[in-house]
Formats: C-alpha cells, sequence, structure tokens
C-alpha cells in the first residue's frame, strides 16, 4: 500500500507552531483578526464557518461573522467590504461561497482591498500568484503544497496533472506546481482522452466532486495522489479518488476525510496570520 500523505496529522502541527506564533504576535500588541461575510442559509457554509471559528479560537484569532439574509443586493455587500477595508482592526476578509444568484463574486472580488484578502481570490493576488511574488494563497493548495513538502515529494521537473480548473482550487495549485518546476497539465470537464494524461502522470491532484472518477487503471504505478474532491455517499464522506482500489497502486495518497480537509482550514489561518504580519510590518 502507498503512504498515507496525512493532512490532519499535519494541520494539528501546522496549528500548534501557528498559535505559538499567534501568541508571540499578541505580546506586540498585533490581534489577528478576520471577518467572514456569509450570505444565505446555505448548510455547508454553516458547518465550514463553524470550523474555522473553532480552529481560530483555538489559534487565538478572532473570527467576526457577517450573516446577511439570502435575499441582500450586491451592493449592501459591496458596502460592508468598503466599511471592513477601511477598519484598522481587520486584518482579513473573505466571502463565503457559494453565494445567492443575484451576487456577482467576480464585481466583489474587484472591491476587496488586496492586502486584506484571506482566500488570495482577488484579481490582483490571482495575478501575483501566476507572476510568482505572492503574499496570500488560497488555502487549499496551500495546504497542499506544504503536505507535499512535508513529505519530500520534489515536484521538480514530475508531471503533475490537475483535474478541475475553479479559481479556488485548480487553477491556484497548478500555478504553484509551476512554481515548483513542474510539468503541469490542468484537465477539466471538456478534456478529450482524459486517461492519456492521467497514465503519464507522477502526481495528480483531482478537484472535481465526482466519487470515483479515478480508479487503479487509470494511473502510474507509484504515483502521488492528491484528493481535493468531497462528495457524500450513501451517508459517507468520499473524496474523487476510489481509495480502496488506487492505495496498492499509489505511491502517496490522500485519504478522504483526513487529507487535504483539515489543510484547508488551517491553511486559511496562515494566511489570517501572514496578512495580519505584513499590515503590521507596514506600518
Ligand atoms: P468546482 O466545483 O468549481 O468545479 C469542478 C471542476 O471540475 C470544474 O473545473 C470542471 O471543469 C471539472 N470537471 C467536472 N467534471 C469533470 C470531469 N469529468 N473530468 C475532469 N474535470 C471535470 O471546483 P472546486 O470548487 O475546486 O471543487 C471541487 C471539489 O473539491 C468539490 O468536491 C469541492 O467540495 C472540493 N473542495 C474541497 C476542498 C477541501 O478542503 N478538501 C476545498 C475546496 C473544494
Amino acid at each position: 500500500m502507498g503512504t498515507i500523505l496525512d493532512g490532519k496529522a499535519l494541520a494539528k502541527l501546522k496549528a500548534d507552531k501557528l498559535k505559538e506564533k499567534v501568541k508571540i504576535l499578541k505580546e506586540k500588541g498585533i490581534n489577528p483578526l478576520f471577518c467572514v461575510i456569509n450570505i444565505g442559509e446555505n448548510p455547508a457554509s454553516q458547518v465550514y464557518i463553524r470550523s474555522k471559528g473553532r480552529l481560530a479560537k483555538k489559534i487565538g484569532i478572532e473570527q467576526k461573522l457577517y450573516q446577511l439574509p439570502t435575499n441582500t443586493q450586491e451592493s449592501e455587500v459591496a458596502e460592508l467590504i468598503k466599511k471592513l477595508n477601511a477598519d484598522p482592526s481587520v486584518d482579513g476578509m473573505m466571502i463565503q461561497l457559494p453565494v445567492p444568484e443575484q451576487i456577482n463574486i467576480t464585481n466583489l472580488m474587484e472591491i476587496i482591498d488586496p492586502s486584506k484578502d484571506v482566500d488570495g481570490l482577488t484579481p490582483a493576488n490571482s495575478g501575483r500568484l501566476w507572476q510568482g511574488h505572492h503574499f496570500v494563497e488560497p488555502a487549499t493548495p496551500d495546504g497542499i503544497i506544504a503536505l507535499i513538502d512535508h513529505y519530500q515529494i520534489d515536484l521538480e521537473g514530475k508531471n503533475v496533472v490537475v483535474i478541475g480548473r475553479s479559481d479556488i482550487v485548480g487553477k491556484p495549485i497548478a500555478a504553484l506546481a509551476l512554481e515548483r518546476n513542474a510539468t503541469v497539465t490542468i484537465l477539466h470537464s471538456k478534456t478529450q482522452n482524459p486517461e492519456f494524461y492521467l497514465k503519464h502522470a507522477d502526481v495528480i491532484i483531482s478537484a472535481v466532486g465526482q466519487a470515483n472518477l479515478i480508479k487503479a487503471d487509470m494511473i502510474k504505478e507509484g504515483a502521488v495522489i492528491v484528493d481535493v474532491g468531497i462528495n457524500h455517499v450513501d451517508g459517507h464522506l468520499v473524496g474523487d479518488v476510489d481509495f480502496d482500489d488506487v492505495k496498492n497502486k499509489a505511491g502517496w495518497i490522500t485519504p478522504v476525510p483526513g487529507g487535504v480537509g483539515p489543510l484547508t482550514v488551517e491553511f486559511l489561518m496562515e494566511q489570517v496570520v501572514k496578512l495580519a504580519r505584513r499590515r503590521n510590518d507596514r506600518k
């Protein structure tokens, strides 16, 4: 069986270290604070917000929730963002996705001050990511790179195949793998003959949201498999990868749950602290 890439254990390790860093920051009078704007009542969003809140509290970061009704207009969210942009006590903010259909998230991303953009999704920060001079990264990709580093997997010259092209996972993990000198291919819903690319992949990072998408016969012996997908099947949480089928052929593999998920929450906190430190350094 391949080595399990234990995201849960790494997240705990990182959180313990971050807690120490926050303690030192607080002694210097820096109290990291980030705001979550949640519009509507999406049940999955409520779960994510609670889990972020729990970890933030444990680390010593303040999370402030702005819960807005489902029928909130985009202009009202824009006003709130401007208020938070101007508030010196706020180190970061994020809009919890998904948002109701009357809200155009792209417009709102244009308004968030990039220096307070904890998700790294503003156009300025996405651009910085591709240009290789970023100060904040989307949490999931940052966590994946940390996991790969922790297990001393070298991406240089490797064929990294990313499945999915979202702004939050697929595109930024492609940028970060490219930064590590990997040869990166992005597959998506319109890709023809995905099997061809998967067979040649040294590393597969799947962020689709489709259970059992990746089977053992699609991968190369010894490949690194990072499963970002979250799917609910018969009351269980599973990823995109058929874990039991793939685990013996893979060299390394993330479980679901316990792989990328815990790292995402932890690395969101890392971004908050990065922004808090950066803002303080610039004072
Ligand atoms: P998304 O839901 O916005 O889009 C899915 C992507 O998959 C699209 O880019 C689409 O082109 C691609 N796709 C769809 N069908 C495909 C197919 N058959 N073959 C190849 N590509 C295909 O993407 P997202 O927001 O990145 O989420 C993807 C999955 O990752 C979801 O299950 C989500 O819940 C999960 N997720 C997990 C974490 C975590 O922390 N573990 C974080 C973010 C997202």
